[in-house]
């Protein structure tokens, strides 16, 4: 692209032999796009070791819209995450100890989750539903006793009966007490227990701080009853965190809170400091964690032996980061729609649905790595996107901007949308009675199916129209 060309110009001029893998950001580290690559036929793969998946392949043989999961990106994610920080924790002399909890509501499907823990995964549970699978897991001796599972959100008498029920068994679970009508009970607790404190300070994510309800106030949490085995502080800032610098503002001030409440609970040794790490699906440059994870050990270590106190272990639960670039949607193209005087040139329609499949899209507006699955070198066309639902909100168009997709030739196209490992799938609906996206498992070369394509019966039956009540 010559220099003085301004940016749209140089794109109606890509010239034949363009480096199309580097123009749709595949086989990147800094877009976590490592494992994606375009095959010979101008098709997207994926390529996990030895094996190769061709994406196009699946889509005509499975059906769209179709989800498709690499649990070997989340075991590759995970391994060198823990692999960071130990090497961190060595280098610098660091004598805490460091543990990854997956918080599971970030994806709860048994195929996220088992992978994760096979990887040295501990688990964080927001709720006595999900603390439920954890104890069918448990009772189907799917994880060993060391595990330790951190359990937050509002504690109902249900949820803290299952606590006791799994203490007593002998899992290693500790509750966090997140608001002041559960201290009582939680500081009866006889096991570890934790705290969690709503930071004071401002954090760079798209939430605003301001009126957190999560977590006891920076003075509450220094007024709390005697209790034994006040283990873990922790809080969390919130998700998508914009900065490093804001990551590491939370980790200081926190450490002078730990500070202060070790002196009252000396049992007192683990900071945790949440979720919130992003990854950015716009693909520009963003902070990475081999980075960040040097200068939390780096920073901890300066802060504690300033202080004079042991250093603390350290636990994280970034859910995001880990699970986002495991899973991929595959949409195919079902009609165009010329559009007039804007960035866009058509819509182009697909059988399925963003505020269905990907509810983020129309609850925070979030933005995505859009990228063909089939004639990949092909030229290419400035297109909105729109569901299949009814809602003129079920649309995408990268924040009234424009997605680059190729003309239509006749031929199927299939777009994959990238990065929708994380939050998507539980929050998922059936607006227009439309399927959600069949779901496979593409793992050592061979692929299973998790979901099939939704029938009009399997919906029905959700909302009450059983087989056979009505003819
Ligand atoms: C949601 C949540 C997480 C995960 O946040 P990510 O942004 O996905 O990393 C971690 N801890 C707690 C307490 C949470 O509520």
């Amino acid at each position: 692209m010559a220099k003085k060309k301004t940016k749209k110009q140089g794109l109606h001029k890509r010239k034949v032999g363009k480096n199309w893998k580097k123009f749709w950001k595949l086989g990147a580290e800094e877009f976590n796009t490592q494992f994606l690559g375009v095959s010979k036929d101008n098709e997207l793969t994926a390529i996990e070791g030895h094996h190769i998946y061709n994406l196009n392949d699946l889509a005509q043989k499975y059906g769209t819209p179709l989800q498709v999961i690499f649990p070997f990106v989340l075991e590759d994610r995970l391994k060198d995450l823990i692999g960071y920080f130990q090497a961190y924790i060595k280098i610098y002399g660091y004598k805490g100890k460091f543990f990854y909890h997956y918080p599971m509501k970030v994806n709860q499907n048994r195929e996220f989750v088992l992978p994760l823990i096979s990887e040295g995964a501990n688990l964080e549970v927001t709720s006595a539903n999900e603390l439920w699978l954890v104890k069918k897991l448990w009772e189907g001796e799917k994880f060993n006793n060391k595990i330790r599972v951190l359990c937050n959100g509002p504690k109902t008498d249900q949820y803290l009966d299952l606590i006791e029920e799994l203490r007593a068994k002998g899992m290693n679970i500790v509750p966090i007490i997140e608001g002041p009508e559960e201290i009582e009970r939680i500081s009866k607790y006889k096991g570890d227990k934790g705290v969690r404190v709503d930071l004071s300070i401002k954090s760079d994510t798209r939430w605003d701080k301001k009126f957190d309800r999560f977590g006891l106030s920076e003075k509450d949490i220094l007024n709390l009853p005697k209790m034994k085995n006040l283990k873990i502080l922790h809080y969390h800032l919130g998700s998508q965190i914009k900065t490093q610098k804001s990551i590491l503002e939370g980790v200081k001030h926190a450490f002078t809170i730990y500070l202060q409440l070790q002196k009252i609970y000396p049992s007192l040794d683990t900071l945790d400091i949440g979720g919130g790490f992003g990854i950015s699906h716009e693909k520009k440059k963003f902070y990475t964690a081999k980075v960040v994870s040097s200068k939390i050990i780096k920073l901890l270590k300066n802060l504690s032996d300033k202080a004079g106190v042991k250093h603390p272990n350290l636990a994280i639960e970034w859910g995001w980061y880990i699970v986002d670039p495991a899973q991929i949607t595959i949409y195919k193209i079902i009609s165009k729609k010329y559009i007039e005087k804007a960035n866009a040139k058509a819509w182009y329609i697909i059988d399925g649905s963003f505020m269905n499949d990907l509810k983020d899209t129309w609850a925070v507006h979030q933005k995505w790595h859009v990228i063909p699955v089939n004639n990949m070198t092909s030229s290419l066309k400035r297109v909105w996107l729109a569901g299949s639902s009814c809602d003129s909100d079920d649309k995408y168009t990268a924040g009234g901007d424009y997605i680059l997709l190729p003309k239509l030739n006749g031929e199927d196209q299939y777009i994959a949308i990238l990065d929708t490992g994380a939050y998507q799938d539980a929050l998922s609906s059936h607006h227009c009675l439309l399927s959600l996206p069949a779901k496979i498992i593409a793992h050592d070369g061979a692929i299973k199916i998790i979901r099939k394509h939704e029938t009009a019966e399997t919906i029905g039956k959700f909302f009450g129209w059983n087989n056979g009540d009505d003819k």
